[in-house]
């Protein structure tokens, strides 16, 4: 078995391992990141068809690191989202509060992994093993090893980004609160033959919540992305029937017209989990390792920006004190950062997703009542959107005006 060292292991080069590798390597360590599958530019240009949303918040991360100059030019700016229950009539409509500002961006993973890739090839601290899958952990005093079947990986400090379905979790037994909703999301493009104006929709319905989100223009044809949340089997037996354009052109043409033409489907599996730690012994997890949302409102990912940032700042710190790299404080501390943000997170989206799914009379009266307010309400609307946007928010202050 070969031994490899390294200051930092990244184990996992999904979204979350390959910014984090880009980042803490600012700090001056030097970084390995493995994965089980390919790592690599031909790799990430195909393997990811999915667009995510950016928040305000992470834009301002990624300026920071000097990304956002490589990002921007490939981003959807949202600047109005309008939120509706069942019909279009019954809507919040929030918009930016700050002209500088946006409600989020929309890009293709592809293009964040190939940035991120990029990044990672220039930077000779950085190098990688991919097709590594790791079947044991040991700890020490001076350090932690990693073994798969070909090698030994010996790190200071190993940062956990693989995933909702974290190996280095179930290793090292550490629990997990688990939620399944039952359904899936429909992902997809669509062309279609009206103007998005950059605005995005989130119409919850009786099934589940479908999102449309704006895209850049496909060869001057106006695009965006759909996620539409509904029971498994129904997706599954649409997905690839003749009847999917008709279907999904019934649900969206009243925001954006006719559908032209479907590329990028595909079908995940709904479910949410937040780990009882996000840290141990020279380890700490971070992204959808530590946990994961419902994607109702396009956090998931933006939550894993701020525990990369919230880890950057802690190790740099630790580093400027002259404390050893995985000292157990730093990681508590990291821990303490981030712990408290998800688990929020973790709530707002499940308890939104489980008031707008219900149909009862009574709920339903009370939640138009409060969409009304809301979309009245120009403090509560801003306050909403500032939150979602990735701004630290202080409900006290708040209401207190
Ligand atoms: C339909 C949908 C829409 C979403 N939209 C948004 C959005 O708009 N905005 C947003 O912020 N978030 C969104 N999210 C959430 C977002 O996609 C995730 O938070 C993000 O992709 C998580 O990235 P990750 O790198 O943490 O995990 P993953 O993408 O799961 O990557 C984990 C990596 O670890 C590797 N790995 C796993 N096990 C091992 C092992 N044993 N050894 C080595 N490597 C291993 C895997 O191969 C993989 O490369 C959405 C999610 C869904 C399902």
């Amino acid at each position: 078995m070969k031994n490899i060292n390294a200051e930092i292991l990244i184990v996992g080069s999904g979204l979350t391992g390959l910014c984090a590798a880009g980042i803490l390597s600012e700090i001056g360590y030097k970084i390995t990141i493995i994965d089980k599958n390919k790592i690599g530019a031909s790799y990430f240009k195909t393997g990811d068809i999915r667009t995510t949303a950016i928040s305000e918040g992470s834009k301002k991360i990624f300026d920071d690191f000097g990304l956002w100059k490589n990002i921007a030019q490939h981003v959807t700016p949202i600047n109005k989202i309008k939120v509706c229950d069942r019909k279009i009539s019954n809507k919040i409509d929030f918009e930016n509060a700050n002209e500088d500002e946006n409600l989020g961006y929309i890009v293709e993973n592809k293009i964040l992994k190939t940035i991120f890739f990029d990044k990672i090839n220039k930077n000779k601290n950085i190098n990688y093993y991919d097709g590594v899958d790791i079947k044991s952990i040991e700890t020490n005093s001076r350090k932690v090893s990693l073994k798969s079947k070909k090698y030994i990986f010996n790190s200071n400090l190993v940062v956990a980004a693989d995933g909702k379905f974290s190996s280095l979790r179930k290793l090292l037994k550490i629990n997990a609160f688990k939620k399944n909703y039952n359904h899936s999301a429909l992902f997809l493009n669509v062309i279609h033959s009206k103007d998005h104006k950059n605005q995005a929709y989130e119409i919850f319905k009786s099934s589940g919540p479908l999102a449309i989100l704006p895209m850049k223009k496909n060869k001057n044809f106006y695009q965006s992305s759909i996620i539409w949340s509904h029971k498994t089997n129904f997706l599954k037996a649409l997905i690839d029937s003749n009847r999917l354009s008709a279907v999904i052109e019934d649900e969206i043409k009243s925001f954006v017209g006719n559908i032209k033409k479907i590329s990028n489907k595909k079908i995940f599996n709904l479910s949410a989990h937040i780990n009882s730690t996000f840290y141990s012994e020279k380890l700490v997890f971070v992204g959808d390792a530590a946990h994961s949302v419902h994607p109702i409102a396009g956090q998931g990912w933006n939550l894993g920006i701020r525990d990369i940032y919230n880890l950057f700042v802690v190790l740099k710190e630790g580093r400027e004190l002259g404390l050893e790299l995985g000292n157990n404080v730093i990681l508590k501390k990291y821990n303490d950062k981030t712990f408290y943000d998800a688990f929020v997170l973790y709530q707002i989206t499940d308890k939104l997703n489980s008031i707008f799914s219900v149909d009862n009379i009574l709920v339903k009266k009370l939640r138009n009542i409060g969409i009304d307010f809301i979309d009245n309400n120009r403090s509560l609307n801003f306050l909403i959107s500032s939150y979602a946007m990735g701004k630290k928010i202080n409900l006290f202050n708040w209401l207190k005006k």
